[in-house]
């Protein structure tokens, strides 16, 4: 088959000659229908990554219809269309047994990894938890768009104050504008953006944010303060994963409040804070990673419903020819996400 390989970080191969994804007795091979490019393969690309090592396979958000399964699959069928998440905890462990299945450590033994390529094969455990048939109505584009949405559906319920009347998202790529369209959603009355680059502002402004600033040319906890009497906002959602913008989130949060870090920094890197503002303001910072298949349950019917229109977050289609340039692009400020049609 064709399929996409990470030959080393910065290189990119669509090859030809790809060995055939073959289905266990309780797995599935999905004929891939879009896969959507994410922040996670770009660090990949860029850097490197400890869950991809390379030459690997990758692209993990994906939709498409079921081609191959397994003789001991009974609730999928073969030509089904199908959406999904690439991980699925072991419902055994330590954090399984306390609502921590995000924090599973067998969540990545599994994982469906390879989605840029004309065959995939999802195993067993994320058959059985994290899977769902496609609705008719539902864009392949949009349904592959369930692995983000589940982080961030996962990260917002992890926030004490998330339907309180303002929030700040910080960071205005697909996972901060995703968070706007669930803010807004649950009924956030003022969503405030803060990010670097116009076009993606001008996005954020499409799918429901009220307040654009772009901290460039503003100061972003300056203009955060006077949007919010003063007071900060209840919560706040950081989305860039850069140390810096970790410390400066605490700056734009109210007395009370809770900063949730939603964005990864690189392995290593430390913050300091204002004892003060999180003693005396008595703030939250709240980690989150991943999530759990309730996460991935509520994401599923946000989409199914059709209550989010994740379709301004796609810039664009490229065919698995295309993808190592489109990682040259990707680089770029002025796109989203591409969906990748094998
Ligand atoms: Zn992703
Ligand atoms: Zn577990």
């Amino acid at each position: 088959m064709r399929a996409c390989v990470l030959v080393e970080p910065g290189r990119i191969e669509t090859r030809d000659d790809v060995d055939m994804p073959v289905a266990g007795p309780d797995d599935v091979v999905v004929a891939v229908k879009s896969a959507l490019t994410c922040g996670t393969d770009l660090k990949a690309y860029r850097r490197g990554h400890h869950l991809m090592p390379p030459p690997t396979l990758f692209g993990h958000e994906f939709s498409g219809v079921i081609a191959d399964k397994g003789n001991r699959v009974e609730q999928f069928s073969v030509g089904q269309p199908v959406m999904s998440v690439h991980t699925a905890p072991c419902g055994e462990c330590f954090y399984c047994d306390r609502s921590l299945q995000n924090l599973c450590p067998h969540l990545t033994e599994t994982m469906a990894l390879g989605a840029y390529a004309e065959f995939l094969r999802v195993p067993a455990t994320v058959v059985d938890a994290n899977m769902y048939p496609k609705p008719d109505g539902l864009d392949y584009r949009e349904a592959a768009m369930l692995e983000p949405l589940s982080c961030v559906v996962y990260g917002i319920g992890q926030a004490p104050d998330a339907t309180s009347d303002s929030a700040v998202v910080i960071g205005a790529g697909a996972i901060g504008l995703l968070h706007v369209m669930v803010l807004k959603e649950m009924g956030v009355k003022q969503v405030i953006v803060s990010g670097r680059h116009d076009y993606r502002l001008e996005t954020a402004r499409k799918v429901g944010a009220d307040l654009v600033i772009n901290s460039e040319r503003e100061h972003a906890t300056e203009a955060v303060l006077e949007a919010t009497g003063g007071h900060g906002s209840p919560v706040v959602f950081e989305c860039t994963g850069l140390p810096a913008v970790w410390e400066e989130a605490v700056t734009m949060v109210g007395r009370g409040g809770c900063v949730v870090l939603f964005g990864g920094c690189p392995g290593g890197t430390t913050v300091t804070y204002d004892t003060t503002r999180l003693h005396y303001d008595q703030i939250t910072l709240k980690g989150v990673f991943h999530y759990t298949p309730e996460a991935v349950r509520r994401s599923y019917q946000l989409l199914a419903d059709g209550r989010l229109d994740v379709t301004p977050l796609i810039t664009g289609d490229r065919t698995l020819e295309e993808v190592p340039e489109a990682f040259r692009n990707f680089l770029g400020s002025n796109t989203m996400k591409f969906a990748i049609i094998p």
